[in-house]
């Protein structure tokens, strides 16, 4: 399977990453992978970019060196109404290109089980921005799966299968195996991130191909193997 960008990666923006966006420009050359999203963590992460960050993002040009770089944020849910740590006008500012959620501790809203998570997320998924839920397999913010799924396809949400989440989730294997094989039962469609934290991370997708693999997925089934479907998907904000 071929993926053309890599929908999930952080700069030194972040406050815990360790590269820059021409690092990233310069790494996605040498691996021949066509583009990148940077999705730097929103203002509530500990450290992390100020929101002028992304109100400021228009001013990173569309295609560098040839590599065309998208334009994200990894937005927290910072309350249990399924709010983000981003505001629409800053979004629009940056003309930002989508936008990912994820639920991270200490940034407002922590872990309630699987009922309460699941009932944040579908608030979360009425934002018209939000494109991607990231590492929904993360077992530290357990979910309905089948359920978060369903109402992911309604809204134009797609899931992720995070490169990274072995590594930084531990016990996240299972849970996105499960993920992968209801988002097939469902008919919908996976994407694909490193979650790159420094540029040598981008475009090694190994851990994600394999799960995609075992779930029976194929390129079909993964947004990001073609321009066309991320600009039918992603892009229409
Ligand atoms: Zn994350
Ligand atoms: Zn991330």
């Amino acid at each position: 399977m071929n993926l053309v960008c890599d929908l999930h990666t952080h700069t030194v923006a972040s406050g815990h990453a360790y590269s820059t966006i021409e690092e990233y420009v310069r790494r996605a050359k040498q691996v021949r992978l066509q583009g990148f999203a940077v999705t730097d963590h929103g203002p509530a992460m500990p450290g992390g970019p100020h929101y002028y960050h992304f109100a400021n993002m228009r001013m990173i040009p569309r295609v560098i060196d040839g590599v065309r770089v998208l334009r994200g944020a990894e937005a927290n849910i910072v309350n249990e109404n399924g709010q983000l740590d981003l505001k629409d006008e800053d979004i629009r500012w940056g003309e930002l290109d989508f936008v990912t959620v994820a639920m991270h501790p200490r940034v407002g809203y922590e872990d309630h089980g699987e009922d309460k998570n699941t009932e944040v997320l579908l608030k979360t998924f009425k934002n018209p921005f939000v494109r991607v839920l990231a590492h929904p397999g993360n077992p530290k913010y357990p979910i309905k799966i089948k359920e978060i799924v369903a109402a992911a396809k309604e809204a134009g949400v797609f899931l992720e299968i995070n490169n990274s989440s072995d590594f930084s989730r531990p016990g996240s294997h299972d849970r996105c195996v499960e993920v992968a094989e209801e988002v097939k039962r469902a008919g919908w469609q996976v994407v694909i991130g490193t979650d790159s934290h420094l540029s040598t991370m981008l475009g090694v997708f190994d851990d994600a191909l394999a799960i995609v693999k075992e779930a029976g997925l194929t390129e079909a089934d993964v947004v990001n193997t073609s321009w066309a479907k991320i600009e039918k998907y992603l892009l229409h904000v």
